[in-house]
């Protein structure tokens, strides 16, 4: 560890005194009236229907205030961000306003070669990888360590895969902050080892290796997914012993899938009593995103005939939402309000099919009485909730003034 006069994460005392520029900067007076009507407005012809969990998580919370506090503290020092805090492009314009500087990302992790020992470096909730934290730490600089502690026991789960000699198979993107981070915790040990995969049909192909009927064999399978494996990876020797364990923002009905069948086959091709010595799963999707993939099939119950999830492109927890409410209606994934355009009666949004932006025309009947249900990734700020909600309406035409 960092000296203790170098290393923070338990913020700086300083909650007080930037509460009320986290309220100006992100509460939604539109949300609250929401809450106070058992999340429901009723407008003319329009009913917004808001999950009951939605928006920010406990540890994005805590991470925007520490970033916050860490400008309070610091008012003097050059302060970075290592990537962005969370995936909300409205929290990283305001900290860029606040003069943080973020690091760039690069193939052996993010850029430092500017920091000095004087400078401050916010790790985000994601978590940062060993070899960035190791790096941070020869540079000796004042380092604020907001990651979230949901992430930090998936470290802790996967530690132990690897100290007992696991290959940690991990559902997540191999790309994502999170994933890379949590799958470096296996550095600790000198044979760690990890794989990850994206999604069921992933697992699938890990399936198939370890009955043996993966066409191509090892090195079709390296060819497909070395890239998302420890550097030493090697399924004929590293798919013997598995624990499973995820990123946390996952589709949580589909990391326990993926543990099932992951097992069954090891219990299928070696026998139970194998598969209970050298396998192991554990489920580490976080309870925010349980709780607002819960509250958004709750709302699914109800008749909606559009749904509208609102957060960051490239937030994974408000991917999952979207791909849960496409199943059941009609979905858009926007990024924020300025995504609707009550004028031209359309909707920019993420496809979720192809991950590109697009507009669609006509997302919103203009006629007759409409439900449209409403959530938000664990990274989206209530004011932009509220922004689009203001949004929704006076696409039929609804003042807000009608409504408050
Ligand atoms: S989504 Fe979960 S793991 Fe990520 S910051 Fe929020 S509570 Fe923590």
């Amino acid at each position: 560890m960092a000296p203790e006069s170098t290393y923070f994460r338990k913020g700086f005392g300083l909650k007080t005194e930037v509460q009320d520029t986290l309220t100006a900067d992100y509460d939604g007076q539109l949300v609250d009236l929401l809450r106070a009507r058992d999340h429901q407005l009723v407008a003319g012809p329009v009913t917004i229907r808001l999950a009951k969990e939605f928006g920010f998580c406990y540890g994005v919370e805590r991470a925007v205030e520490y970033a916050y506090q860490t400008r309070a503290k610091f008012p003097e020092r050059r302060i970075y961000l290592a990537g962005e805090i969370i995936h909300n492009p409205h929290v990283n314009a305001k900290l860029k306003e606040m003069g943080i500087v973020f690091l760039a990302p690069s193939d052996k992790g993010f850029d430092y070669t500017g920091v000095q020992p004087e400078d401050v470096v916010i790790l985000p909730a994601f978590g940062v990888t060993i070899h960035d934290f190791q790096t941070l730490r020869a540079i000796g600089c004042v380092m604020v360590d907001t990651t979230c502690g949901s992430v930090l026991n998936v470290w802790k789960r996967v530690e132990v895969y690897a100290k007992d000699g696991f290959t940690s198979l991990i559902h997540g993107k191999y790309y994502h902050e999170e994933t890379r981070a949590t799958a470096s915790q296996v550095e600790k040990f000198p044979n760690g080892t990890y794989l990850v995969v994206r999604d069921m049909a992933q697992a699938e192909d890990v399936i198939a290796y370890i009955e043996g009927r993966f066409g191509g064999g090892r090195d079709a399978f390296l060819a497909r997914y070395a890239h998302a494996a420890s550097p030493h990876f090697d399924p004929d020797v590293h798919l013997k012993r598995i624990g499973v364990a995820n990123q946390t923002t996952m589709l949580a009905r589909e990391s326990l899938a993926i543990g099932e069948v992951v097992g069954q086959a090891m219990a299928r091709t070696h026998g139970e009593s194998h598969r209970a010595e050298h396998f192991r799963t554990f489920d580490t999707i976080c309870s925010a995103t349980q709780d607002r993939q819960d509250a958004v099939n709750a709302l699914l119950l109800e008749p909606i005939d559009v749904m509208l999830v609102v957060g960051g492109y490239n937030s994974s927890n408000t991917i999952s939402l979207a791909a849960l409410c496409a199943e059941k209606v009609r979905t858009f994934h926007l990024e924020d309000a300025a995504g609707l355009d009550p004028a031209a009666g359309t909707v920019r949004h993420r496809d979720l099919a192809t991950g590109e932006e697009v507009v669609t025309a006509g997302w919103m009947p203009m006629e007759g009485p409409v439900r449209v249900g409403l959530t938000a990734g664990a990274s989206t700020p209530n004011n932009k909730i509220g922004e689009t909600v203001a949004r929704v309406l006076a696409t039929r035409g609804v003042d807000l003034a009608s409504v408050a």
